[in-house]
């Protein structure tokens, strides 16, 4: 599924694509607007978004 986030670093919308459908996932993405990576934790529950956590770099 593709999610949309803020980039921690530059506050744009950008959006991630997740794999996974269900459990907890820790994910890079690299911010398409600043292209600065970001860690994202995504709480999923049979496909359902519960919660995004969105970390910069360091
Ligand atoms: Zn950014």
């Amino acid at each position: 599924m593709v999610i949309d986030v803020s980039c921690p670093a530059c506050w744009q919308p950008t959006s991630a694509e997740i794999a996974a459908w269900d459990g907890e996932v820790e994910q890079w993405e690299d911010c398409q607007v600043c292209c600065r990576p970001m860690r994202l934790v995504v709480r999923l529950r049979e496909g359902e978004l519960l919660a995004v956590d969105v970390d910069a770099d360091g």
